[in-house]
Protein backbone atom coordinates (compact mmCIF):
# COMPACT_ATOMS: atom_id res chain seq x y z
CA UNK A 1 0.00 0.00 0.00
CA UNK A 2 1.15 3.46 -0.72
CA UNK A 3 2.60 5.49 2.01
CA UNK A 4 0.12 8.16 2.53
CA UNK A 5 1.37 12.12 1.56
CA UNK A 6 1.68 14.52 4.35
CA UNK A 7 -0.41 16.47 5.72
CA UNK A 8 -2.65 19.06 4.12
CA UNK A 9 0.50 20.82 2.44
CA UNK A 10 0.38 24.54 4.59
CA UNK A 11 3.79 25.23 3.93
CA UNK A 12 3.38 25.05 0.32
CA UNK A 13 0.40 26.86 0.57
CA UNK A 14 1.81 29.02 2.87
CA UNK A 15 4.57 30.20 0.69
CA UNK A 16 2.47 31.12 -2.08
CA UNK A 17 0.67 33.68 -0.18
CA UNK A 18 3.80 34.74 1.33
CA UNK A 19 4.85 35.32 -2.23
CA UNK A 20 1.95 38.09 -3.10
CA UNK A 21 2.89 39.21 0.22
CA UNK A 22 6.54 40.31 -0.36
CA UNK A 23 5.82 41.19 -4.02
CA UNK A 24 2.94 43.71 -2.87
CA UNK A 25 5.81 45.51 -0.70
CA UNK A 26 4.57 48.26 1.27
CA UNK A 27 1.49 49.84 -0.25
CA UNK A 28 2.54 53.26 -0.24
CA UNK A 29 1.94 54.82 -3.52
CA UNK A 30 4.36 58.17 -4.73
CA UNK A 31 0.61 60.01 -5.34
CA UNK A 32 -2.69 60.35 -4.35
CA UNK A 33 -4.58 57.83 -6.97
CA UNK A 34 -7.90 58.99 -9.06
CA UNK A 35 -8.83 55.19 -8.30
CA UNK A 36 -9.27 56.92 -4.43
CA UNK A 37 -9.99 60.22 -4.69
CA UNK A 38 -13.89 59.54 -4.19
CA UNK A 39 -13.52 58.90 -0.57
CA UNK A 40 -16.02 60.62 1.23
CA UNK A 41 -13.50 60.93 4.24
CA UNK A 42 -10.67 63.58 3.54
CA UNK A 43 -8.59 62.61 6.13
CA UNK A 44 -8.39 58.80 5.24
CA UNK A 45 -7.37 60.51 1.88
CA UNK A 46 -4.90 62.63 3.58
CA UNK A 47 -3.46 59.10 5.66
CA UNK A 48 -3.25 57.67 2.00
CA UNK A 49 -1.12 60.26 0.83
CA UNK A 50 1.26 60.67 3.73
CA UNK A 51 2.14 56.80 3.65
CA UNK A 52 0.51 56.64 7.31
CA UNK A 53 -1.05 52.69 6.68
CA UNK A 54 1.50 50.26 5.76
CA UNK A 55 -0.70 48.08 3.54
CA UNK A 56 -1.98 44.66 5.48
CA UNK A 57 -3.47 42.66 2.95
CA UNK A 58 -3.32 39.16 3.15
CA UNK A 59 -2.06 36.57 0.14
CA UNK A 60 -5.13 35.73 -0.39
CA UNK A 61 -6.81 38.65 -0.83
CA UNK A 62 -3.84 40.02 -2.89
CA UNK A 63 -4.25 37.02 -5.06
CA UNK A 64 -7.86 37.87 -5.54
CA UNK A 65 -6.80 41.44 -6.71
CA UNK A 66 -4.64 39.66 -9.47
CA UNK A 67 -7.27 38.33 -10.51
CA UNK A 68 -9.30 41.19 -11.32
CA UNK A 69 -6.90 42.61 -13.27
CA UNK A 70 -6.06 39.64 -15.70
CA UNK A 71 -9.62 39.98 -16.39
CA UNK A 72 -9.26 42.93 -18.22
CA UNK A 73 -7.58 41.46 -21.16
CA UNK A 74 -10.30 39.25 -21.40
CA UNK A 75 -12.84 42.41 -21.46
CA UNK A 76 -10.51 43.83 -23.93
CA UNK A 77 -10.90 41.10 -26.61
CA UNK A 78 -14.87 41.30 -25.52
CA UNK A 79 -14.66 44.68 -26.65
CA UNK A 80 -12.54 43.96 -29.41
CA UNK A 81 -15.09 41.92 -30.79
CA UNK A 82 -17.86 43.67 -31.29
CA UNK A 83 -16.01 45.54 -33.74
CA UNK A 84 -14.94 48.16 -31.11
CA UNK A 85 -10.95 49.45 -31.33
CA UNK A 86 -10.10 49.62 -28.21
CA UNK A 87 -6.35 50.44 -27.02
CA UNK A 88 -5.05 49.76 -23.63
CA UNK A 89 -1.80 51.43 -24.14
CA UNK A 90 -0.96 54.39 -25.51
CA UNK A 91 1.00 53.89 -29.06
CA UNK A 92 3.33 56.54 -28.30
CA UNK A 93 4.86 55.15 -25.28
CA UNK A 94 3.52 51.60 -25.37
CA UNK A 95 2.55 51.89 -21.79
CA UNK A 96 -0.38 52.46 -20.41
CA UNK A 97 -2.33 55.63 -20.41
CA UNK A 98 -1.31 57.88 -17.60
CA UNK A 99 -2.93 61.03 -16.25
CA UNK A 100 -1.53 63.94 -13.48
CA UNK A 101 -2.31 67.17 -12.11
CA UNK A 102 -1.09 68.93 -8.99
CA UNK A 103 2.50 68.63 -9.81
CA UNK A 104 2.31 64.97 -10.17
CA UNK A 105 0.98 64.08 -7.02
CA UNK A 106 -2.08 63.41 -8.24
CA UNK A 107 -3.22 61.14 -11.41
CA UNK A 108 -3.83 57.49 -12.38
CA UNK A 109 -3.77 54.75 -15.57
CA UNK A 110 -6.67 54.76 -17.57
CA UNK A 111 -7.57 50.73 -18.47
CA UNK A 112 -7.62 51.83 -22.05
CA UNK A 113 -9.43 54.22 -24.83
CA UNK A 114 -12.28 53.07 -27.33
CA UNK A 115 -13.89 53.66 -30.40
CA UNK A 116 -16.38 52.33 -32.59
CA UNK A 117 -18.48 51.40 -29.45
CA UNK A 118 -21.96 50.26 -30.68
CA UNK A 119 -23.52 52.84 -29.29
CA UNK A 120 -21.62 55.59 -30.30
CA UNK A 121 -19.15 54.62 -33.24
CA UNK A 122 -17.52 58.09 -33.55
CA UNK A 123 -16.97 59.24 -29.95
CA UNK A 124 -13.64 58.61 -28.16
CA UNK A 125 -14.39 56.65 -24.24
CA UNK A 126 -12.24 56.39 -21.46
CA UNK A 127 -12.92 52.36 -20.41
CA UNK A 128 -12.70 51.60 -17.01
CA UNK A 129 -12.93 47.43 -15.79
CA UNK A 130 -14.21 46.15 -12.32
CA UNK A 131 -14.86 42.98 -11.28
CA UNK A 132 -17.59 42.85 -8.42
CA UNK A 133 -18.87 40.33 -5.59
CA UNK A 134 -22.57 39.11 -6.02
CA UNK A 135 -24.19 41.80 -4.07
CA UNK A 136 -21.88 45.22 -5.13
CA UNK A 137 -22.81 43.44 -8.43
CA UNK A 138 -26.44 43.31 -7.66
CA UNK A 139 -26.28 46.86 -6.52
CA UNK A 140 -24.58 48.40 -9.68
CA UNK A 141 -27.48 46.91 -11.76
CA UNK A 142 -29.94 48.46 -9.56
CA UNK A 143 -28.94 51.39 -9.11
CA UNK A 144 -26.07 52.22 -11.89
CA UNK A 145 -22.26 53.37 -11.17
CA UNK A 146 -22.79 57.00 -9.99
CA UNK A 147 -25.00 55.53 -7.06
CA UNK A 148 -23.46 52.23 -6.41
CA UNK A 149 -19.65 52.96 -6.92
CA UNK A 150 -19.27 56.66 -6.39
CA UNK A 151 -15.45 56.35 -6.10
CA UNK A 152 -15.62 54.40 -9.30
CA UNK A 153 -17.41 57.14 -11.10
CA UNK A 154 -15.35 59.83 -9.83
CA UNK A 155 -12.45 58.26 -11.06
CA UNK A 156 -13.92 58.06 -14.57
CA UNK A 157 -14.69 61.53 -14.32
CA UNK A 158 -11.14 62.59 -13.73
CA UNK A 159 -9.82 60.32 -16.37
CA UNK A 160 -12.31 62.78 -18.64
CA UNK A 161 -11.40 65.38 -17.05
CA UNK A 162 -7.94 65.13 -17.49
CA UNK A 163 -8.00 63.52 -21.60
CA UNK A 164 -10.38 65.95 -22.66
CA UNK A 165 -12.70 62.41 -23.57
CA UNK A 166 -16.55 63.19 -23.05
CA UNK A 167 -17.21 59.98 -22.16
CA UNK A 168 -16.64 56.78 -20.43
CA UNK A 169 -17.73 53.15 -20.62
CA UNK A 170 -17.66 51.46 -17.52
CA UNK A 171 -17.75 47.53 -17.77
CA UNK A 172 -18.32 45.41 -14.96
CA UNK A 173 -18.05 41.69 -14.39
CA UNK A 174 -20.08 39.64 -11.76
CA UNK A 175 -17.20 37.35 -9.89
CA UNK A 176 -19.58 34.24 -8.72
CA UNK A 177 -21.75 34.64 -12.40
CA UNK A 178 -19.37 36.05 -14.98
CA UNK A 179 -21.99 38.28 -16.28
CA UNK A 180 -21.18 42.05 -17.81
CA UNK A 181 -22.69 44.94 -16.83
CA UNK A 182 -22.09 48.14 -18.79
CA UNK A 183 -22.57 51.78 -18.71
CA UNK A 184 -21.93 55.05 -20.42
CA UNK A 185 -21.01 58.40 -18.72
CA UNK A 186 -20.96 61.41 -20.09
CA UNK A 187 -18.27 63.79 -18.41
CA UNK A 188 -19.61 66.50 -16.00
CA UNK A 189 -16.66 69.67 -15.80
CA UNK A 190 -18.01 70.83 -12.75
CA UNK A 191 -17.50 67.75 -10.81
CA UNK A 192 -13.78 66.96 -12.44
CA UNK A 193 -12.80 70.53 -11.24
CA UNK A 194 -14.46 69.50 -7.88
CA UNK A 195 -12.54 66.73 -7.74
CA UNK A 196 -8.97 68.04 -9.05
CA UNK A 197 -9.58 70.95 -5.72
CA UNK A 198 -10.72 68.11 -3.25
CA UNK A 199 -7.15 66.51 -4.57
CA UNK A 200 -5.28 69.66 -4.19
CA UNK A 201 -6.34 70.61 -0.99
CA UNK A 202 -5.79 67.13 0.47
CA UNK A 203 -2.24 67.30 -0.89
CA UNK A 204 -1.30 70.41 0.46
CA UNK A 205 -2.99 70.23 3.58
CA UNK A 206 0.11 69.83 6.52
CA UNK A 207 -2.68 68.36 8.94
CA UNK A 208 -5.05 65.61 8.32
CA UNK A 209 -8.24 67.51 8.01
CA UNK A 210 -11.31 66.71 9.84
CA UNK A 211 -12.44 62.82 10.47
CA UNK A 212 -16.00 61.81 8.89
CA UNK A 213 -17.11 60.68 11.89
CA UNK A 214 -15.73 60.80 15.75
CA UNK A 215 -17.55 57.51 16.00
CA UNK A 216 -15.10 54.93 15.94
CA UNK A 217 -18.20 52.53 15.02
CA UNK A 218 -19.38 54.83 12.31
CA UNK A 219 -19.97 52.08 9.42
CA UNK A 220 -16.98 53.70 7.06
CA UNK A 221 -14.37 54.09 9.71
CA UNK A 222 -15.22 50.50 10.77
CA UNK A 223 -14.14 49.57 7.17
CA UNK A 224 -11.19 52.28 6.89
CA UNK A 225 -7.49 50.92 7.01
CA UNK A 226 -6.36 53.77 8.83
CA UNK A 227 -8.98 53.36 11.72
CA UNK A 228 -7.02 52.40 14.90
CA UNK A 229 -4.40 55.16 14.27
CA UNK A 230 -7.25 57.45 13.26
CA UNK A 231 -9.35 56.37 16.42
CA UNK A 232 -7.10 54.49 18.63
CA UNK A 233 -3.32 54.78 19.95
CA UNK A 234 -1.69 52.92 16.84
CA UNK A 235 1.81 54.61 16.00
CA UNK A 236 1.75 55.71 12.61
CA UNK A 237 4.53 54.48 10.20
CA UNK A 238 7.89 56.41 10.38
CA UNK A 239 8.68 57.88 6.95
CA UNK A 240 9.16 60.87 5.52
CA UNK A 241 5.79 61.40 4.74
CA UNK A 242 4.63 61.24 7.85
CA UNK A 243 7.51 63.53 9.48
CA UNK A 244 6.45 67.40 10.26
CA UNK A 245 9.89 68.66 7.80
CA UNK A 246 8.68 66.63 4.59
CA UNK A 247 6.25 69.02 2.07
CA UNK A 248 5.45 67.95 -0.95
CA UNK A 249 5.97 70.63 -3.87
CA UNK A 250 5.72 70.71 -7.67
CA UNK A 251 7.08 67.65 -8.97
CA UNK A 252 8.53 66.16 -5.75
CA UNK A 253 9.10 66.23 -2.10
CA UNK A 254 11.97 67.76 0.01
CA UNK A 255 12.91 68.26 3.41
CA UNK A 256 12.69 71.51 4.90
CA UNK A 257 15.06 70.43 7.42
CA UNK A 258 17.79 68.90 5.35
CA UNK A 259 16.58 71.50 2.90
CA UNK A 260 16.81 69.48 0.02
CA UNK A 261 14.61 66.63 -2.36
CA UNK A 262 13.43 63.79 -1.09
CA UNK A 263 13.57 60.34 -3.69
CA UNK A 264 10.53 57.79 -3.63
CA UNK A 265 13.16 55.67 -1.80
CA UNK A 266 14.50 58.18 0.42
CA UNK A 267 11.23 59.39 1.92
CA UNK A 268 10.65 55.57 2.36
CA UNK A 269 13.76 55.48 4.46
CA UNK A 270 13.03 58.91 6.45
CA UNK A 271 16.40 59.54 8.95
CA UNK A 272 17.26 60.07 12.54
CA UNK A 273 15.44 63.57 12.80
CA UNK A 274 12.07 62.37 11.93
CA UNK A 275 9.42 64.27 14.36
CA UNK A 276 6.21 63.03 13.65
CA UNK A 277 3.17 65.29 12.31
CA UNK A 278 1.83 66.43 15.68
CA UNK A 279 -1.66 64.90 15.14
CA UNK A 280 -0.52 62.09 14.57
CA UNK A 281 0.62 61.34 18.22
CA UNK A 282 -2.15 60.95 20.09
CA UNK A 283 -0.92 62.88 23.06
CA UNK A 284 -0.90 66.69 23.34
CA UNK A 285 2.72 68.67 22.50
CA UNK A 286 4.04 70.19 25.88
CA UNK A 287 6.80 71.39 24.61
CA UNK A 288 9.55 71.67 21.70
CA UNK A 289 13.24 72.15 20.63
CA UNK A 290 15.25 72.47 17.49
CA UNK A 291 14.79 68.46 16.33
CA UNK A 292 12.45 67.41 19.27
CA UNK A 293 9.07 67.71 20.21
CA UNK A 294 7.30 66.52 24.01
CA UNK A 295 4.15 65.30 24.30
CA UNK A 296 1.88 64.61 27.17
CA UNK A 297 -0.73 61.54 27.20
CA UNK A 298 -4.04 61.47 28.45
CA UNK A 299 -2.38 59.01 31.40
CA UNK A 300 0.15 61.87 32.23
CA UNK A 301 3.13 59.78 30.81
CA UNK A 302 5.86 62.62 28.78
CA UNK A 303 7.22 61.14 25.86
CA UNK A 304 9.56 62.67 23.38
CA UNK A 305 10.01 62.46 20.12
CA UNK A 306 12.97 63.27 18.36
CA UNK A 307 16.52 62.38 17.80
CA UNK A 308 16.13 59.09 18.51
CA UNK A 309 14.86 60.13 22.14
CA UNK A 310 12.59 57.45 23.83
CA UNK A 311 12.36 59.14 27.03
CA UNK A 312 8.75 58.36 29.08
CA UNK A 313 8.63 60.03 32.22
CA UNK A 314 5.49 61.40 34.35
CA UNK A 315 4.30 65.15 34.13
CA UNK A 316 5.56 66.78 36.79
S1 LIG B 1 -11.28 55.96 10.54
FE1 LIG B 1 -13.04 57.15 9.80
S2 LIG B 1 -12.52 59.31 10.17
FE2 LIG B 1 -10.64 58.11 10.34
S3 LIG B 1 -9.71 58.19 8.35
FE3 LIG B 1 -10.92 56.35 8.38
S4 LIG B 1 -12.93 56.91 7.59
FE4 LIG B 1 -11.85 58.81 8.09
S1 LIG C 1 14.00 65.21 8.66
FE1 LIG C 1 14.52 63.17 7.94
S2 LIG C 1 12.59 62.03 8.11
FE2 LIG C 1 12.08 64.20 8.20
S3 LIG C 1 11.60 64.79 6.09
FE3 LIG C 1 13.76 65.21 6.45
S4 LIG C 1 14.83 63.37 5.73
FE4 LIG C 1 12.68 62.83 6.04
Amino acid sequence: MMAPLSPPPAPTLNAIYAAYVVEAGDGFRDHLGASIVGKECRRALWYDFRWVTRARFTGRMLRLFETGKREEERLVRDLRRTGATVLDTDPETGRQWRVSAVGGHFGGSLDAVAIGLLEAPKTWHVVEFKTHGLKSFAALKNDGVERAKPQHAAQMQIYMHLTGITRSLYVAVCKDTDEIHIERLRADPAEGERLITKAKRVINAPRPPVKISDDPAWWQCRLCEHHDQCHGDRVPERNCRTCLHSTPVEGGWICEHWKRPLSSAEQRRGCLLHLFVPDLVPAEPVDAGEDWVAYRFADGRIWIDGAGATAVGTAS
